[in-house]
């Protein structure tokens, strides 16, 4: 009987065991997790509701929201995709539903589901699970596998490294001779202090455009003033694909935000134009673009040295001007960064040039594979990132199943 240790007892681990023993029931496997609990980001993952997949449909599209992975999960996706994920859970009593911003959760609404489904097939097909059973030291010896834990040792002929963002687990996979690319963080928001954002927390517009200033980094859609400066979906994907530059950066760096995501020049004349057809009333009393609310209107008029009770007929020019390059080129400083509250991962990890996409075994160890987050793979928020377990846990099983 062949025996498989898979090292972590997360999402990609349990994918992987379900998979590889439902493929083949002859298959003896173990999941060793470091933990007194498994499944614990899973537990508290997308508020506590898991966000399980995205509803993107089509593989080249969705390998887009991968800042690291983008081209070599194209492959993988044409094999296990976001509707195979629906049709797992579904098949497994676990049905999923869309929301509006197209991220996919358990239909019980609670990431307590996936747990219990996980549970139960890892049960009723006789999965060994260890807890307490943190990995120290993986070795090759004749044509076993070692693996040694604090207390004991194990012998295999297959190992997943499932072990998820462990910087421990980094370092044992350079003893055999894997390059681990430095772990940073990804998915961040970004620490502003300015005198424009002061009192405006929780106020949104439906789609900005944030710039990186001399850099290539630009991401747009909805962006929000947050206790410490700013979050939202553009400074999010900011985050995660600028994660490496912005730590070599030490999260010191001066951003652009077009808070209309429209020309200059386009705003300048909406502006213009006022002028000319509302003389007499007063500017800063009603926000002329529906995207800016009133309090963010009054920040940006004061701003621009328009006073409060000027009339449109009264501003001059130049005074429009600063009011709408505050509008669509505002600079702000960023000092630091906050960890984002409901999905952080971390970009790095295992070089994705010593895996093969087509097994997710190592190009450098025959009986050696590699799943989940502790690769260089991460995503945007919004469920990719655990469709990344998934699709590397299903491809893996395959593998792992043909004896
Ligand atoms: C707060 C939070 C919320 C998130 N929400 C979402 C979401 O809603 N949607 C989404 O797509 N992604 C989300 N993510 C990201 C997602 O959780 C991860 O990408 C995913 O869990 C990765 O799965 P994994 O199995 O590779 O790693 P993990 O889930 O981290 O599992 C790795 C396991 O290995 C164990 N381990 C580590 N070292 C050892 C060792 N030496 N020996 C044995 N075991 C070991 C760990 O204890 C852990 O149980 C979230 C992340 C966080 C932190």
């Amino acid at each position: 009987m062949e025996k498989i240790i898979i090292i972590g007892g997360g999402a990609a681990g349990f994918f992987t065991a379900i998979n590889a023993k439902e493929n083949n029931p002859n298959l003896d496997i173990t999941i060793l997790e470091k933990g007194k609990n498994v499944l614990q980001k899973v537990k508290i993952s997308g508020g506590g509701r898991c966000n399980v997949t995205h509803a993107c449909f089509v593989p080249k599209e969705l390998c887009e929201f991968y800042p690291r992975g983008k081209k070599e999960l194209l492959g993988p996706f044409h094999q296990f995709m976001t509707g195979d994920t629906f049709e797992w859970f579904e098949h497994k009593g676990v049905p999923l539903k869309i929301e509006d911003d197209n991220r996919v959760f358990p239909e019980a609404n609670t990431s307590q589901a996936i747990i219990d489904c996980f549970q139960n097939a890892v049960d009723n097909l006789g999965i060994k699970v260890f807890i307490n059973c943190g990995v120290n030291e993986v070795y090759q010896q004749e044509n076993k596998w070692v693996i040694n834990t604090k207390n004991q040792q194990f012998l295999a002929d297959k190992v997943v490294f499932a072990a998820g963002s462990s910087k421990k687990v980094w370092e044992l996979c350079k003893t055999l001779k894997h390059f681990i690319l430095e772990p940073v963080p990804s998915l961040f928001t970004f620490n502003i202090k300015d005198k424009r954002l002061v009192d405006l927390l929780g106020i949104s517009v439906p789609n900005a455009t944030v710039k990186i200033i001399s850099t290539k980094l630009e991401a747009s859609g909805p962006l929000l003033i947050t206790h410490w400066g700013m979050s939202g979906p553009a400074v999010l994907k900011l985050s995660a694909f600028g994660a490496r530059i912005l730590a070599d950066k030490k999260y010191q760096y001066n951003v652009e935000v077009n808070w209309l995501s429209r020309p200059t020049d386009k705003v300048l004349n909406v502006l213009l134009n006022l002028k000319k057809k509302e003389p007499r009333k007063t500017v800063i009393l009603k926000s002329p673009f529906v995207e800016i609310s009133k309090r963010l209107w009054e920040r940006f008029v004061l701003f621009s040295e328009i006073k409060a009770t000027q009339n449109w007929a009264d501003v001059k020019n130049n005074q429009l001007e600063k009011l709408a390059n505050q509008l669509t080129k505002g600079i702000f400083n960023a000092n630091g960064r906050t960890t984002f509250k409901d999905e952080f991962v971390t970009a790095g990890g295992i070089d994705l040039k010593e895996i093969n996409f087509k097994t997710f075994e190592s190009k450098l160890h025959s009986n050696l594979y590699f799943v989940g987050e502790i690769l260089n793979i991460d995503a945007v928020t919004g469920g990719f990132n655990f469709q990344n377990a998934w699709t590397g846990g299903y491809i893996c099983a395959k593998a792992l199943s043909e004896v």
